[in-house]
Protein backbone atom coordinates (compact mmCIF):
# COMPACT_ATOMS: atom_id res chain seq x y z
CA UNK A 1 0.00 0.00 0.00
CA UNK A 2 1.38 3.46 -0.73
CA UNK A 3 1.75 5.87 1.80
CA UNK A 4 0.06 9.00 2.69
CA UNK A 5 1.60 12.18 1.16
CA UNK A 6 2.76 13.45 4.43
CA UNK A 7 4.75 10.27 5.11
CA UNK A 8 8.72 10.41 5.19
CA UNK A 9 10.32 7.45 5.29
CA UNK A 10 12.32 7.06 8.73
CA UNK A 11 15.95 7.10 8.61
CA UNK A 12 16.05 4.57 11.79
CA UNK A 13 13.19 2.98 13.22
CA UNK A 14 13.53 1.69 16.70
CA UNK A 15 10.90 -1.08 18.04
CA UNK A 16 10.51 -1.77 21.73
CA UNK A 17 9.26 -4.98 22.42
CA UNK A 18 9.75 -8.59 21.02
CA UNK A 19 5.97 -10.04 21.37
CA UNK A 20 3.33 -10.40 18.31
CA UNK A 21 3.39 -6.34 18.20
CA UNK A 22 7.09 -5.83 17.85
CA UNK A 23 8.30 -8.61 16.05
CA UNK A 24 5.47 -8.78 13.74
CA UNK A 25 6.66 -5.07 12.69
CA UNK A 26 9.97 -5.83 12.21
CA UNK A 27 9.09 -8.61 10.30
CA UNK A 28 6.86 -6.09 8.13
CA UNK A 29 9.26 -4.22 8.12
CA UNK A 30 12.15 -5.62 6.40
CA UNK A 31 10.13 -6.93 4.01
CA UNK A 32 8.93 -4.00 2.51
CA UNK A 33 11.14 -2.12 0.09
CA UNK A 34 10.58 1.20 1.09
CA UNK A 35 12.19 0.62 4.30
CA UNK A 36 15.42 -0.95 2.62
CA UNK A 37 17.56 1.89 3.67
CA UNK A 38 16.19 1.92 7.25
CA UNK A 39 18.10 0.73 10.06
CA UNK A 40 15.71 -1.41 12.36
CA UNK A 41 16.23 -2.11 16.13
CA UNK A 42 14.52 -4.07 18.25
CA UNK A 43 15.31 -3.88 22.13
CA UNK A 44 13.44 -6.25 24.30
CA UNK A 45 14.17 -6.70 28.48
CA UNK A 46 14.46 -10.05 27.86
CA UNK A 47 16.24 -12.22 25.46
CA UNK A 48 14.13 -13.64 23.02
CA UNK A 49 11.44 -15.75 23.44
CA UNK A 50 10.14 -13.33 26.55
CA UNK A 51 9.50 -15.99 29.30
CA UNK A 52 6.81 -13.84 30.74
CA UNK A 53 5.93 -12.18 27.21
CA UNK A 54 2.35 -12.59 26.52
CA UNK A 55 2.86 -13.87 23.14
CA UNK A 56 5.05 -17.02 24.85
CA UNK A 57 3.06 -19.83 25.51
CA UNK A 58 2.21 -23.25 25.00
CA UNK A 59 -0.90 -22.36 22.69
CA UNK A 60 -3.02 -19.38 21.47
CA UNK A 61 -6.59 -19.67 19.40
CA UNK A 62 -6.95 -18.98 16.03
CA UNK A 63 -10.56 -18.06 15.25
CA UNK A 64 -12.17 -15.77 12.98
CA UNK A 65 -15.22 -16.11 15.53
CA UNK A 66 -16.00 -12.83 16.44
CA UNK A 67 -18.84 -10.67 17.39
CA UNK A 68 -17.36 -7.78 15.53
CA UNK A 69 -17.25 -8.25 11.60
CA UNK A 70 -13.97 -6.28 11.23
CA UNK A 71 -11.88 -8.54 13.00
CA UNK A 72 -13.89 -11.92 11.81
CA UNK A 73 -12.63 -10.45 8.17
CA UNK A 74 -8.86 -9.69 9.84
CA UNK A 75 -8.72 -12.97 11.24
CA UNK A 76 -10.01 -14.92 8.50
CA UNK A 77 -6.62 -13.50 6.44
CA UNK A 78 -4.56 -14.49 9.06
CA UNK A 79 -5.93 -17.76 9.35
CA UNK A 80 -5.19 -18.28 5.19
CA UNK A 81 -1.61 -17.37 6.13
CA UNK A 82 -1.57 -19.90 8.83
CA UNK A 83 -2.95 -22.65 6.57
CA UNK A 84 -0.65 -22.32 3.92
CA UNK A 85 2.99 -20.37 4.71
CA UNK A 86 2.98 -19.16 8.01
CA UNK A 87 4.33 -21.52 10.51
CA UNK A 88 2.15 -24.02 9.14
CA UNK A 89 3.71 -26.96 11.12
CA UNK A 90 2.55 -24.92 14.69
CA UNK A 91 -0.88 -24.54 13.20
CA UNK A 92 -3.48 -27.48 14.25
CA UNK A 93 -7.55 -26.61 12.88
CA UNK A 94 -9.28 -28.44 15.36
CA UNK A 95 -12.11 -26.75 15.90
CA UNK A 96 -13.51 -24.22 18.48
CA UNK A 97 -16.75 -25.06 20.31
CA UNK A 98 -17.82 -21.22 21.32
CA UNK A 99 -20.44 -22.03 24.21
CA UNK A 100 -22.59 -19.53 27.14
CA UNK A 101 -24.69 -20.57 29.69
CA UNK A 102 -27.58 -18.90 28.29
CA UNK A 103 -28.63 -16.86 25.35
CA UNK A 104 -28.13 -13.72 27.19
CA UNK A 105 -24.32 -13.99 25.89
CA UNK A 106 -25.19 -12.02 22.88
CA UNK A 107 -21.43 -12.29 21.50
CA UNK A 108 -22.15 -16.08 20.83
CA UNK A 109 -24.88 -15.43 18.47
CA UNK A 110 -23.53 -12.74 16.78
CA UNK A 111 -20.07 -14.69 16.18
CA UNK A 112 -21.57 -17.40 14.97
CA UNK A 113 -23.73 -14.63 12.34
CA UNK A 114 -19.88 -13.51 11.45
CA UNK A 115 -18.33 -16.80 10.64
CA UNK A 116 -21.27 -18.10 8.90
CA UNK A 117 -21.57 -15.15 6.31
CA UNK A 118 -17.57 -15.70 5.38
CA UNK A 119 -19.27 -18.51 3.71
CA UNK A 120 -16.03 -20.62 4.02
CA UNK A 121 -16.40 -22.33 7.94
CA UNK A 122 -17.86 -24.91 8.58
CA UNK A 123 -20.16 -24.08 11.05
CA UNK A 124 -22.52 -26.21 13.44
CA UNK A 125 -24.84 -24.62 15.71
CA UNK A 126 -25.41 -26.87 19.40
CA UNK A 127 -28.94 -26.23 20.75
CA UNK A 128 -28.03 -28.44 23.83
CA UNK A 129 -26.03 -30.24 26.37
CA UNK A 130 -25.82 -33.12 24.20
CA UNK A 131 -25.08 -31.77 21.72
CA UNK A 132 -22.12 -29.81 22.93
CA UNK A 133 -20.65 -33.07 25.40
CA UNK A 134 -20.98 -35.29 22.02
CA UNK A 135 -18.99 -32.46 19.85
CA UNK A 136 -16.57 -31.61 22.36
CA UNK A 137 -16.18 -35.66 23.34
CA UNK A 138 -16.32 -33.95 27.06
CA UNK A 139 -17.43 -35.98 30.19
CA UNK A 140 -20.41 -33.06 31.17
CA UNK A 141 -21.26 -30.19 28.96
CA UNK A 142 -19.24 -26.74 29.05
CA UNK A 143 -22.47 -24.58 28.42
CA UNK A 144 -25.98 -25.14 27.35
CA UNK A 145 -25.90 -23.05 24.10
CA UNK A 146 -23.12 -22.42 21.14
CA UNK A 147 -21.90 -23.60 18.05
CA UNK A 148 -19.17 -25.24 16.82
CA UNK A 149 -16.58 -24.04 13.98
CA UNK A 150 -14.67 -26.73 12.59
CA UNK A 151 -12.64 -24.21 10.37
CA UNK A 152 -10.94 -22.59 13.68
CA UNK A 153 -8.01 -23.57 14.85
CA UNK A 154 -4.84 -22.98 17.89
CA UNK A 155 -0.95 -22.38 17.20
CA UNK A 156 1.95 -23.61 19.52
CA UNK A 157 2.79 -19.84 20.38
CA UNK A 158 6.16 -20.19 21.51
CA UNK A 159 6.65 -22.17 18.25
CA UNK A 160 5.52 -19.76 15.99
CA UNK A 161 7.30 -17.08 17.72
CA UNK A 162 10.51 -18.69 17.15
CA UNK A 163 9.78 -19.44 13.64
CA UNK A 164 8.90 -15.83 12.95
CA UNK A 165 12.01 -14.95 14.43
CA UNK A 166 14.35 -17.16 12.51
CA UNK A 167 12.57 -15.52 9.54
CA UNK A 168 13.33 -11.91 10.73
CA UNK A 169 17.21 -13.19 11.60
CA UNK A 170 17.66 -14.80 8.27
CA UNK A 171 16.48 -11.02 6.67
CA UNK A 172 19.88 -9.78 8.39
CA UNK A 173 18.12 -6.36 8.94
CA UNK A 174 16.97 -6.07 12.24
CA UNK A 175 20.00 -5.59 15.38
CA UNK A 176 18.70 -7.01 18.52
CA UNK A 177 19.08 -5.35 21.69
CA UNK A 178 18.47 -7.44 24.99
CA UNK A 179 18.56 -4.60 27.61
CA UNK A 180 15.37 -3.01 29.21
CA UNK A 181 14.03 0.68 28.66
CA UNK A 182 13.79 2.67 31.12
CA UNK A 183 12.08 5.84 29.38
CA UNK A 184 11.65 8.08 26.57
CA UNK A 185 14.23 10.08 25.67
CA UNK A 186 11.93 13.35 24.80
CA UNK A 187 13.02 16.99 23.50
CA UNK A 188 10.08 19.12 25.19
CA UNK A 189 10.90 21.96 23.56
CA UNK A 190 9.52 20.37 20.48
CA UNK A 191 7.40 17.51 21.79
CA UNK A 192 10.01 14.92 19.72
CA UNK A 193 11.13 11.37 20.91
CA UNK A 194 14.71 10.99 19.49
CA UNK A 195 14.61 7.29 21.19
CA UNK A 196 14.78 5.76 24.54
CA UNK A 197 17.47 5.14 27.57
CA UNK A 198 18.31 2.14 28.63
CA UNK A 199 18.83 0.79 32.34
CA UNK A 200 22.09 0.19 31.37
CA UNK A 201 22.30 4.06 30.39
CA UNK A 202 23.27 3.91 26.82
CA UNK A 203 20.68 5.55 24.71
CA UNK A 204 19.53 4.67 21.65
CA UNK A 205 18.37 6.77 19.30
CA UNK A 206 15.96 6.65 16.08
CA UNK A 207 13.79 8.70 14.18
CA UNK A 208 11.04 6.86 15.09
CA UNK A 209 10.35 4.76 18.43
CA UNK A 210 7.17 2.35 18.41
CA UNK A 211 6.05 1.17 21.13
CA UNK A 212 4.89 -2.42 21.50
CA UNK A 213 6.00 -3.16 25.07
CA UNK A 214 2.44 -4.91 25.80
CA UNK A 215 1.40 -4.97 29.26
CA UNK A 216 4.30 -3.04 30.40
CA UNK A 217 3.63 0.33 27.69
CA UNK A 218 2.31 2.13 30.21
CA UNK A 219 5.22 2.47 32.50
CA UNK A 220 6.72 3.99 29.67
CA UNK A 221 3.62 6.48 28.33
CA UNK A 222 0.73 7.95 30.35
CA UNK A 223 -2.32 5.62 28.96
CA UNK A 224 -4.34 6.05 31.89
CA UNK A 225 -7.97 5.40 30.79
CA UNK A 226 -6.81 4.25 27.32
CA UNK A 227 -4.49 1.10 27.86
CA UNK A 228 -3.87 -1.36 31.71
CA UNK A 229 -2.50 -4.55 32.24
CA UNK A 230 -4.57 -7.31 33.18
CA UNK A 231 -3.56 -10.44 34.85
CA UNK A 232 -5.58 -13.56 33.62
CA UNK A 233 -5.10 -17.50 34.97
CA UNK A 234 -3.34 -20.39 33.61
CA UNK A 235 -3.06 -23.87 34.71
CA UNK A 236 -1.32 -26.92 33.17
CA UNK A 237 -2.28 -30.05 33.76
CA UNK A 238 -0.25 -33.57 33.05
CA UNK A 239 -1.65 -35.88 30.82
CA UNK A 240 -0.83 -39.64 29.61
CA UNK A 241 0.30 -40.25 26.43
CA UNK A 242 -3.02 -41.98 25.51
CA UNK A 243 -4.47 -39.27 27.36
CA UNK A 244 -3.38 -36.74 24.78
CA UNK A 245 -3.73 -38.21 22.23
CA UNK A 246 -7.60 -38.85 23.02
CA UNK A 247 -8.22 -35.00 23.80
CA UNK A 248 -5.39 -34.31 21.65
CA UNK A 249 -7.79 -34.47 18.55
CA UNK A 250 -11.05 -32.56 20.60
CA UNK A 251 -11.93 -28.87 19.52
CA UNK A 252 -10.68 -26.50 21.78
CA UNK A 253 -13.61 -25.52 24.36
CA UNK A 254 -14.61 -21.73 25.36
CA UNK A 255 -17.10 -20.84 27.35
CA UNK A 256 -18.08 -17.03 27.26
CA UNK A 257 -20.20 -16.88 30.36
CA UNK A 258 -17.60 -17.93 32.68
CA UNK A 259 -14.73 -16.48 30.54
CA UNK A 260 -13.06 -20.32 30.81
CA UNK A 261 -11.53 -22.39 28.16
CA UNK A 262 -9.76 -25.47 27.52
CA UNK A 263 -7.30 -25.72 24.18
CA UNK A 264 -6.19 -29.31 23.04
CA UNK A 265 -3.63 -30.43 24.81
CA UNK A 266 0.24 -30.54 23.39
CA UNK A 267 3.34 -32.23 24.50
CA UNK A 268 0.79 -33.74 27.16
CA UNK A 269 -0.19 -30.60 28.81
CA UNK A 270 -3.60 -29.60 29.08
CA UNK A 271 -3.99 -25.58 29.24
CA UNK A 272 -6.93 -24.41 30.96
CA UNK A 273 -7.05 -20.81 31.35
CA UNK A 274 -10.12 -18.00 31.55
CA UNK A 275 -10.47 -14.84 29.75
CA UNK A 276 -11.81 -13.03 32.13
CA UNK A 277 -11.66 -9.23 33.33
CA UNK A 278 -8.39 -10.32 35.38
CA UNK A 279 -6.62 -8.88 38.58
CA UNK A 280 -5.50 -5.47 38.26
CA UNK A 281 -2.07 -4.53 40.24
CA UNK A 282 -1.98 -1.22 40.74
CA UNK A 283 1.56 0.86 41.37
CA UNK A 284 2.61 4.21 41.23
CA UNK A 285 5.66 5.37 39.68
CA UNK A 286 7.05 8.54 38.19
CA UNK A 287 5.05 10.16 35.47
CA UNK A 288 6.83 8.06 32.45
CA UNK A 289 7.27 12.05 30.50
CA UNK A 290 6.35 14.47 32.55
CA UNK A 291 8.94 17.52 33.01
CA UNK A 292 7.93 17.25 36.58
CA UNK A 293 10.54 15.07 38.36
CA UNK A 294 8.11 14.46 41.75
CA UNK A 295 4.82 14.33 39.81
CA UNK A 296 3.48 10.03 39.57
CA UNK A 297 0.78 8.18 38.23
CA UNK A 298 -0.79 4.98 39.54
CA UNK A 299 -1.58 2.48 37.29
CA UNK A 300 -1.80 -1.30 36.59
CA UNK A 301 1.25 -3.33 35.44
CA UNK A 302 2.31 -6.77 35.30
CA UNK A 303 3.61 -8.62 37.91
CA UNK A 304 4.89 -11.71 36.95
CA UNK A 305 6.77 -15.36 37.32
CA UNK A 306 10.02 -13.36 36.55
CA UNK A 307 9.15 -10.58 38.84
CA UNK A 308 8.71 -12.79 41.94
CA UNK A 309 10.14 -17.10 41.53
CA UNK A 310 7.44 -17.94 44.02
CA UNK A 311 4.49 -16.30 41.79
CA UNK A 312 1.00 -18.54 42.63
CA UNK A 313 -1.99 -17.93 41.14
CA UNK A 314 -4.68 -16.62 43.63
CA UNK A 315 -6.89 -19.94 44.81
CA UNK A 316 -10.20 -17.85 44.15
CA UNK A 317 -8.34 -18.43 39.86
CA UNK A 318 -6.94 -21.61 40.32
CA UNK A 319 -10.50 -22.65 41.81
CA UNK A 320 -12.31 -21.44 39.09
CA UNK A 321 -9.94 -23.23 36.49
CA UNK A 322 -10.42 -26.47 38.17
CA UNK A 323 -13.91 -26.18 38.71
CA UNK A 324 -14.01 -26.06 35.27
CA UNK A 325 -11.81 -29.23 34.62
CA UNK A 326 -13.42 -31.16 36.65
CA UNK A 327 -16.86 -30.05 35.09
CA UNK A 328 -15.90 -31.07 31.67
CA UNK A 329 -13.62 -33.76 32.54
CA UNK A 330 -14.25 -35.15 35.90
CA UNK A 331 -11.93 -37.94 36.02
CA UNK A 332 -9.18 -35.78 35.69
CA UNK A 333 -10.28 -33.73 38.38
CA UNK A 334 -8.16 -35.23 41.38
CA UNK A 335 -4.81 -34.61 38.98
CA UNK A 336 -2.10 -32.17 40.34
CA UNK A 337 -1.39 -29.70 37.67
CA UNK A 338 1.98 -29.20 36.57
CA UNK A 339 2.08 -25.43 36.70
CA UNK A 340 0.00 -22.10 36.74
CA UNK A 341 1.00 -18.97 35.52
CA UNK A 342 -0.37 -15.16 35.81
CA UNK A 343 -0.42 -14.05 31.84
CA UNK A 344 -1.15 -10.21 31.16
CA UNK A 345 -3.55 -8.57 28.98
CA UNK A 346 -3.17 -4.91 27.37
CA UNK A 347 -6.79 -4.21 28.00
CA UNK A 348 -8.46 -1.30 26.51
CA UNK A 349 -11.48 0.39 26.82
CA UNK A 350 -13.21 -1.47 23.90
CA UNK A 351 -10.92 -4.65 23.32
CA UNK A 352 -9.77 -2.36 20.47
CA UNK A 353 -6.03 -2.26 19.85
CA UNK A 354 -4.06 0.90 19.66
CA UNK A 355 -2.24 1.23 16.75
CA UNK A 356 -1.30 5.02 16.21
CA UNK A 357 1.36 8.05 16.21
CA UNK A 358 1.38 9.90 19.46
CA UNK A 359 -1.20 12.81 19.03
CA UNK A 360 1.36 14.94 21.04
CA UNK A 361 5.18 13.55 20.76
CA UNK A 362 6.67 13.30 17.18
CA UNK A 363 8.18 10.28 16.34
CA UNK A 364 6.64 8.23 18.72
CA UNK A 365 4.24 5.23 17.48
CA UNK A 366 2.41 2.78 19.77
CA UNK A 367 1.33 -0.72 18.88
CA UNK A 368 -0.67 -2.42 21.69
CA UNK A 369 -3.77 -2.84 23.11
CA UNK A 370 -4.00 -6.74 22.23
CA UNK A 371 -6.66 -6.90 24.69
CA UNK A 372 -6.10 -10.52 24.85
CA UNK A 373 -7.15 -11.72 21.36
CA UNK A 374 -4.49 -10.86 19.37
CA UNK A 375 -2.15 -13.73 18.92
CA UNK A 376 -3.90 -14.77 15.81
CA UNK A 377 -2.97 -11.76 13.74
CA UNK A 378 0.55 -12.66 13.71
CA UNK A 379 0.65 -13.07 10.11
CA UNK A 380 -1.11 -10.03 9.54
CA UNK A 381 -0.48 -7.38 11.78
CA UNK A 382 2.94 -6.38 11.45
CA UNK A 383 1.70 -5.48 7.75
CA UNK A 384 -1.32 -3.32 9.18
CA UNK A 385 0.92 -2.00 12.22
CA UNK A 386 3.36 -0.45 9.12
CA UNK A 387 0.46 0.44 6.91
CA UNK A 388 -0.74 2.64 10.36
CA UNK A 389 2.71 4.11 10.60
CA UNK A 390 2.14 5.16 6.73
CA UNK A 391 -0.76 7.22 7.38
CA UNK A 392 -2.95 4.53 6.06
CA UNK A 393 -5.20 2.95 8.84
CA UNK A 394 -7.36 0.22 7.60
CA UNK A 395 -10.82 2.22 6.69
CA UNK A 396 -12.89 -0.52 8.99
CA UNK A 397 -10.12 0.38 12.05
CA UNK A 398 -10.20 4.40 12.00
CA UNK A 399 -11.46 5.46 14.87
CA UNK A 400 -10.98 2.40 16.59
CA UNK A 401 -6.89 1.67 16.53
CA UNK A 402 -5.97 5.29 16.60
CA UNK A 403 -5.56 7.39 19.40
CA UNK A 404 -8.89 8.11 21.72
CA UNK A 405 -10.80 11.15 21.52
CA UNK A 406 -10.98 10.78 25.96
CA UNK A 407 -9.09 8.83 28.21
CA UNK A 408 -12.41 6.57 30.01
CA UNK A 409 -12.77 5.64 33.20
CA UNK A 410 -12.56 2.23 34.58
CA UNK A 411 -16.28 2.30 35.28
CA UNK A 412 -16.90 2.89 31.31
CA UNK A 413 -14.69 0.32 30.00
CA UNK A 414 -17.14 -1.88 27.96
CA UNK A 415 -14.84 -4.15 26.58
CA UNK A 416 -15.73 -6.27 23.66
CA UNK A 417 -18.25 -8.38 25.01
CA UNK A 418 -16.35 -11.54 25.42
CA UNK A 419 -15.21 -11.51 28.65
CA UNK A 420 -16.50 -13.81 31.56
CA UNK A 421 -15.74 -14.14 35.72
CA UNK A 422 -15.72 -12.01 38.49
CA UNK A 423 -14.95 -8.14 37.64
CA UNK A 424 -12.90 -5.78 39.73
CA UNK A 425 -10.31 -7.78 41.28
CA UNK A 426 -6.74 -6.53 42.70
CA UNK A 427 -3.98 -9.13 42.81
CA UNK A 428 -2.71 -8.44 45.83
CA UNK A 429 -5.96 -9.14 47.28
CA UNK A 430 -6.38 -11.92 45.78
CA UNK A 431 -3.38 -13.32 46.87
CA UNK A 432 -3.53 -12.64 50.15
CA UNK A 433 -7.24 -14.31 50.80
CA UNK A 434 -4.68 -17.17 49.80
CA UNK A 435 -2.25 -18.51 47.50
CA UNK A 436 -2.98 -22.66 46.82
CA UNK A 437 1.06 -23.99 46.21
CA UNK A 438 1.84 -25.37 42.75
CA UNK A 439 0.58 -28.55 42.39
CA UNK A 440 -2.50 -28.82 44.63
CA UNK A 441 -5.58 -30.50 44.17
CA UNK A 442 -9.20 -29.31 43.82
C1 LIG B 1 -3.33 -15.97 29.02
C2 LIG B 1 -3.47 -15.38 27.64
C3 LIG B 1 -4.21 -16.06 26.70
C4 LIG B 1 -4.37 -15.52 25.42
N1 LIG B 1 -5.07 -16.23 24.49
C5 LIG B 1 -5.14 -15.78 23.23
C6 LIG B 1 -5.76 -16.57 22.23
O1 LIG B 1 -6.20 -17.70 22.52
N2 LIG B 1 -5.80 -16.07 20.96
C7 LIG B 1 -5.29 -14.86 20.65
O2 LIG B 1 -5.38 -14.47 19.48
N3 LIG B 1 -4.68 -14.08 21.57
C8 LIG B 1 -4.61 -14.52 22.85
N4 LIG B 1 -3.99 -13.78 23.80
C9 LIG B 1 -3.54 -12.43 23.47
C10 LIG B 1 -2.20 -12.36 22.81
O3 LIG B 1 -1.34 -13.37 23.32
C11 LIG B 1 -1.64 -10.96 23.08
O4 LIG B 1 -2.59 -10.00 22.64
C12 LIG B 1 -0.34 -10.71 22.34
O5 LIG B 1 0.56 -11.77 22.55
C13 LIG B 1 0.24 -9.40 22.85
O6 LIG B 1 1.51 -9.20 22.26
P1 LIG B 1 2.38 -7.94 22.68
O7 LIG B 1 3.45 -7.84 21.67
O8 LIG B 1 1.50 -6.77 22.88
O9 LIG B 1 2.91 -8.27 24.14
P2 LIG B 1 4.09 -9.20 24.68
O10 LIG B 1 4.13 -10.49 23.98
O11 LIG B 1 3.96 -9.23 26.16
O12 LIG B 1 5.42 -8.42 24.26
C14 LIG B 1 5.85 -7.25 24.91
C15 LIG B 1 7.34 -7.31 25.01
O13 LIG B 1 7.82 -6.06 25.47
C16 LIG B 1 8.93 -6.29 26.32
N5 LIG B 1 9.10 -5.13 27.20
C17 LIG B 1 8.23 -4.69 28.13
N6 LIG B 1 8.73 -3.61 28.75
C18 LIG B 1 9.92 -3.37 28.22
C19 LIG B 1 10.94 -2.41 28.47
N7 LIG B 1 10.77 -1.44 29.39
N8 LIG B 1 12.09 -2.47 27.78
C20 LIG B 1 12.27 -3.45 26.84
N9 LIG B 1 11.34 -4.39 26.56
C21 LIG B 1 10.19 -4.35 27.23
C22 LIG B 1 8.53 -7.55 27.07
O14 LIG B 1 9.69 -8.17 27.64
C23 LIG B 1 7.84 -8.37 26.00
O15 LIG B 1 8.69 -9.27 25.35
C24 LIG B 1 -3.80 -14.28 25.09
C25 LIG B 1 -3.03 -13.60 26.05
C26 LIG B 1 -2.86 -14.15 27.31
C27 LIG B 1 -2.04 -13.39 28.32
Amino acid sequence: MAPSESFKVPSSILIVGSGVFGLSTAWSLCKNPLFENTSITLVDRQPFPCPDGSSIDTSRIVRPDYADAAYTSLASSAQALWRTTFAPSFYHENGLCITASGLEQTYVSSSYDNVCALGSCRVQKLKNEEEIKQVCGTERASGTVGYVNWSSGWADAEGSMCWLCKQVEARNRVHFITDTVKKLVIDHSTNTVAGVQLTSNTTLTAALTILAAGAWTPSLLDLRGIAKATGQVLIYLPLTSTEQAHLGSLPTILNLSTGLFAIPPSHNLLKIARHGYGYTNPVTIPHPTSTNSSETITISLPHTHIDNRTQCVPSEGLTSCLSFLSHIHPTLSTRSIQSSRICWYTDTPTGDFLITHHPTFKGLFVATGGSGHAFKFLPVIGDKIVECVMGRTPDEFKGRWEWPEKRVSDEEWVGDGSRGGPVGMVLQEETEKGALERGSKL
